[in-house]
């Protein structure tokens, strides 16, 4: 029988990610599959609780196993920011364009490399209450020149260390071999095995 995870997210290229990084045996739902499911706002001022804060505010209305992933980038220059507020760093929630041109234009007067790392939170629930939560990260700069079509929000800005492109450069399965969700799904997929 096939394990039914609903991914307390309406970010498609999320759910996507998530998706192609589970075994076969996932049955993988998001709130896309749940219009009615609430807005749950992310007040909290780290990723660990806004993680929270969704994965129970879904799973107290939905049947079942919800995974929420807070996420975001941060960078050691502007002490951390976007950080929890990387979604909507530009004002306007999920303008990722925005958003890139807000940082690009704050780091442009800074001495390079900028140092950041992307950091995934994910918080696993069910009924309302909190299971276990899982810390992921990637190591890596911010080029001042964007490059790459993949991924999505901040990818075309940050070169992972080790690397000489952008994480927005990378094949989506090049992606999820290295990326901050990819650390922290595989502490939740072993996790699910010594339960
Ligand atoms: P959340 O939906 O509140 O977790 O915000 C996630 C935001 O962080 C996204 O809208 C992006 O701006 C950024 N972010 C998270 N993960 C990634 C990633 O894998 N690549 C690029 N940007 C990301």
């Amino acid at each position: 029988m096939k394990k039914r995870l609903i991914v307390a997210t309406r970010n498609a290229h999320k759910v996507q990610e998530i998706a192609a990084m589970l075994p076969p045996d996932y049955e993988v739902h998001s709130l896309a599959d749940y219009p009615a499911a609430p807005e749950v706002e992310e007040t909290a001022t780290t990723f660990a609780g806004n993680a929270a804060l969704k994965a129970c505010g879904i799973s107290a209305m939905l049947p079942g196993m919800v995974l929420a992933d807070d996420s975001g980038l941060c960078v050691d220059a502007q002490g951390g920011a976007p950080g929890v507020m990387s979604a909507r760093y530009a004002g306007e929630h999920g303008n990722d364009a925005a958003n890139n041109a807000r940082l690009l234009r704050e780091l442009a007067a800074l001495p390079q490399p900028h140092t950041a790392r992307f950091m995934c939170c994910m918080c696993v629930a069910e009924g309302g209450r909190v299971l276990a939560e899982f810390t992921g990260k990637v190591e890596g700069t911010i080029t001042s020149t964007p490059a790459g079509e993949h991924g999505f929000g901040y990818d075309p800005l940050f070169v992972p260390t080790g690397y000489d492109c952008t994480m927005a450069q990378l094949s989506a399965e090049q992606k999820n071999a290295i990326s901050h969700r990819a650390d922290a799904l595989q502490q939740f997929l072993a996790w699910t095995k010594g339960r």
